[in-house]
């Protein structure tokens, strides 16, 4: 990008999380001249990594998709170095430990899916019908579907109890980080179109490669970290340090709690919190890049993300991620190895607890009727975007980002 953003009209972007990186990307694009504040001392919001003692430690488990149209839209892949995690999962089940694989992309692999064990025919041919639909189907389809919980939904395409029960409720509140699937269905059919259609990775370097691919497109000069606003004024933005930096443009790309005391009259969803535990090992507890889900209830989901991106670990230490829903409770560590113990089948007294993450306002509770895009306009020279404003979803905030640096820019056309 050249300077000549730097003769446009200007504007605040507040937060450099990748909905304000999008938004700022934009607009910079776009000829305005940016000021992007962000108040910790790194971009990313959700979506940073650590690193600590030889790990790479992601700020909450989460996983890269390849398919959503933002992300190809904005990054050269390539330059990612993604590492894939196997197309399936391993589930725990009442009926023992379940291999779901993706016959599509591994035709050697079907055999779970044979009728029998834990899928009848019915089960086969309803998940069949269903994934070809979101694949097939344009997104604006989905889009324009009526809308109701997940778990109706799938009860609606024929999916029995059992399949939901032991397959698809545990793998699914993993994204949804909520275990009842009452999460929109709209919402679940992008996502599933978005899974058939592309594949889960992690960047070589940790999530938190994404966001520095896309601040490293941004203008010398727009991003200012460790910047705090404390009020959006009449004349602008206040900093936390009693400083002003006027503008007639204001987007605040925060989290919708910081939003909301931001922008009187904002209303913002309520979020679900997780919670991840790392731990290390000598030896791996499973040769491979697979998710493992538990359809106890007891974890989300664990791997071995050494066995995904090796840098996430010291040579010969293998990293184990585990996710599970709501804060770091009492017990709650030492119940979660005990559970590891029987979801990897050894022994894990020798573990050692790296970190444990608790994220809350981890995404938004997307309860339907969702709409999955609204606007950023929230009154003259203010706007608002985030993932709570689209989907809580790396797509979401970015697609938000982009709307709202959209109607920044064709309100200003109107004004002139
Ligand atoms: C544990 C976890 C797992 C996830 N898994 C997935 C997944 O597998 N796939 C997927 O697609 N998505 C996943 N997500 C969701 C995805 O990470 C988020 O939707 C996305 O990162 C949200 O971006 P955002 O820009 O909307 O908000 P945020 O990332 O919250 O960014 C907001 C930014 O605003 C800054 N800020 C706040 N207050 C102020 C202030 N007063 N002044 C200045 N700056 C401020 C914050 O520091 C932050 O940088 C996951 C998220 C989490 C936490």
């Amino acid at each position: 990008m050249t300077d000549e953003h730097r003769r446009g009209p200007s504007a605040v972007v507040v937060g450099a999380g990748l909905a304000g990186l999008a938004c700022a990307l934009d607009l910079c694009r776009a000829g305005w001249r940016v000021t992007l504040l962000e108040a910790s001392d790194g971009v990313g919001g959700r979506m940073r990594t650590d690193r600590q003692d030889g790990f790479l430690l992601d700020r909450g488990f989460q996983v890269f998709n390849t398919s959503y149209p933002q992300v190809k839209r904005r990054l050269d892949l390539r330059s990612l170095r993604l590492r894939p995690f196997t197309a399936g999962v391993v589930a725990h089940t009442p009926k023992g430990r379940v291999r779901v694989t993706d016959p599509t992309r591994e035709p050697g692999a079907v055999g779970e899916l044979l009728p029998g064990r834990i899928f009848s025919a019915r089960d086969l041919a309803a998940l069949a019908a269903l994934t070809a639909r979101d694949a097939v189907l344009p997104a604006s389809v989905t889009k324009g579907r009526g809308d109701g919980a997940t778990s109706a939904a799938l009860t609606r395409a024929g999916v029995s109890d059992g399949v939901i029960a032991d397959i698809l409720r545990p793998f699914l509140s993993g994204v949804f980080l909520e275990d009842r699937l009452e999460t929109s269905a709209r919402f679940f059919h992008l996502v599933w179109r978005s899974m058939v259609r592309g594949s889960l990775c992690l960047p070589e370097k940790g999530i938190g490669a994404v966001p520095a691919r896309l601040a490293a497109g941004l203008p010398d000069g727009v991003l200012r970290l460790g910047t705090s606003v404390a009020e959006v004024t009449d004349a602008g933005v206040l900093l936390s340090d009693g400083s002003e930096v006027p503008s007639r443009t204001v987007v605040v790309a925060t989290d919708p709690a910081t939003a909301a005391r931001l922008l009187r009259g904002l209303t913002v969803p309520d979020t679900r919190t997780v919670t991840t535990y790392y731990h290390a090992t000598d030896r791996t507890p499973m040769p491979e890049p697979t998710l493992m889900v538990d359809s106890s209830g007891a974890v989300l989901n664990t791997c071995v993300l050494s066995e995904v991106a090796p840098a996430y670990a010291p040579p010969r230490t293998a990293l184990v991620s585990t996710s599970v829903l709501g804060g770091d409770l009492p017990g709650r560590s030492e119940a979660t190895l005990r559970r590891l113990a029987e979801l990897y089948g050894t022994d894990t007294g020798d573990w050692h607890q790296v970190a444990a993450y608790t994220v809350e306002g981890a995404l938004p509770a997307m309860l339907p009727p969702w709409p999955l895009s609204r606007t950023a306009r929230l009154g003259p020279g203010r706007y608002v975007c985030g993932d709570y404003r689209a989907t809580g979803s790396v797509q979401g905030a970015l697609a938000s980002g982009a709307r709202a640096a959209r109607e920044v820019s064709a309100d200003a056309g109107r004004q002139r």
